[in-house]
């Protein structure tokens, strides 16, 4: 606590992202989603071609050509696309443009719902806009109940969040479901954000997981909100967009020009219009990230592990008999990161990214010995 900060400052509660390792020691990092193979080559010589005297000169600030690369992706038009520093940036600006605060004093029918157990980013933004909020618990098995976020004949919401799939649970929400709450909302003037980070990773789950993004234009109230941090392997560049309604996307300029006209640089700008332009590559890393992914969560089931059904590029898992903490601990000692969050019904489950077949070999056997350590392997 500072005698320099305002009231505002010391009531914030900030993100905490997780642990970026910064010693010598080597880890097999799976704490923080990002994807095991690295960006397409075109991207890498798309961002070594931008490496020239043209970085004396600023970035467009309408990000075009990054634009225009996702728009023709999508085949939406380029008023409906928005680009960000990565879509934590999005969010940011999404949860200031769309949902009233209690600041501003303008009727916004209540409280923006989202999942009590999701992305621990969500309420942040609430705070930081001064955006009141309600966490809707998730079922007992960790689903998503859409029928809590819509508004009963005659109620409100202040809006709503839901990211598909959620994490760091992983499970997935059918898209016909999702576009059905978005109308309920759009009745009401409510806008639906849809963060849809790890929506690549939907495939051969047999969930049926499909991206919102092509139907924005029957819905004027959604915001789909990407990344390229995990399906394009680009963590390190910082790019997200957005996909929404005309009214959407110049409500996030507004606010991203009152904060900061050049939020990609020249060299995000060129890496990301690459990356989008490549779906070849990606969609081939991604499927290797799916199949991985469903041998893991088999062989973790086979050890007596409870593993959630994951659409996405992790799996969120419960050891058996071993709290949530230990084998966090123990598998640290061994070189390995996961991620454990302490809430009260996620405090025994860890969250694996998912990384390379000889990573997440090097990871089971790692599992296998704490187990044998805490000898509660099952079967013995
Ligand atoms: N949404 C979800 C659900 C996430 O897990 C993350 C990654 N932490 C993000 C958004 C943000 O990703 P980025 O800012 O790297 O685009």
């Amino acid at each position: 606590m500072s005698l320099f900060w305002n009231a505002r400052t010391k009531n914030l509660s900030p993100y905490v992202p997780g642990e970026q390792p910064k010693s010598a020691r080597r880890f097999v990092k799976l704490n923080t989603n990002e994807n095991p193979y690295p960006p397409s080559p075109k991207v890498m010589a798309a961002i070594k071609n931008a490496v020239d005297g043209e970085l004396r000169l600023y970035p467009d600030p309408a990000c075009t050509a990054f634009r225009e690369a996702v728009a023709a992706r999508y085949g939406v038009k380029l008023e409906r696309v928005f680009a960000g520093n990565g879509s934590d940036e999005i969010l940011g600006f999404a949860f200031g443009a769309f949902f009233a605060s209690a600041r501003d004093g303008d009727d916004g029918g209540g409280a923006v719902l989202f999942p009590d157990i999701t992305y621990s980013f969500y309420p942040v933004y609430a705070k930081l806009w001064d955006v009141p909020y309600r966490a809707v618990p998730l079922r007992d098995d960790f689903s998503v109940a859409l029928s809590d976020y819509a508004p009963p004949p005659g109620g409100d919401c202040g809006g709503v969040v839901i990211p598909n799939p959620n994490a760091p649970t992983g499970i997935a929400l059918p898209l016909e479901e999702i576009l059905a709450l978005a109308k309920r909302l759009e009745k009401r003037g409510r806008v639906l954000i849809l963060d849809e980070a790890y929506v690549a990773f939907g495939g051969n789950a047999g969930s049926g997981v499909e991206s919102a993004v092509r139907y924005v234009d029957a819905h004027p109230n959604l915001l789909v909100v990407h990344t390229l941090s995990k399906s394009a392997s680009l963590a390190g560049l910082r790019v997200g967009y957005a996909v929404g309604g005309e009214a959407l996307i110049e409500g996030l300029c507004r606010i991203r020009d009152s904060f900061n006209s050049y939020t990609l640089d020249r060299l995000a700008l060129a890496g990301g219009a690459a990356a989008v332009s490549d779906a070849a590559y990606y969609d081939e890393i991604n499927r290797r990230v799916v199949d991985t992914r469903e041998r893991v969560a088999k062989t973790l089931r086979g050890l007596g592990f409870t593993v959630l059904p994951s659409a996405a590029n992790f799996v969120f898992a419960k050891p058996p008999g071993i709290t949530g903490a230990e084998f966090f601990s123990a598998l640290r000692e061994r070189g390995i990161l996961v991620r454990h969050f302490s809430g009260e019904r996620v405090a025994d489950f860890l969250r694996v990214s998912i990384g390379t077949d000889d990573e997440m070999d090097v990871f089971l056997e790692r599992c296998v010995e704490v187990m044998d350590g805490f000898a509660v392997r099952s079967g013995k």
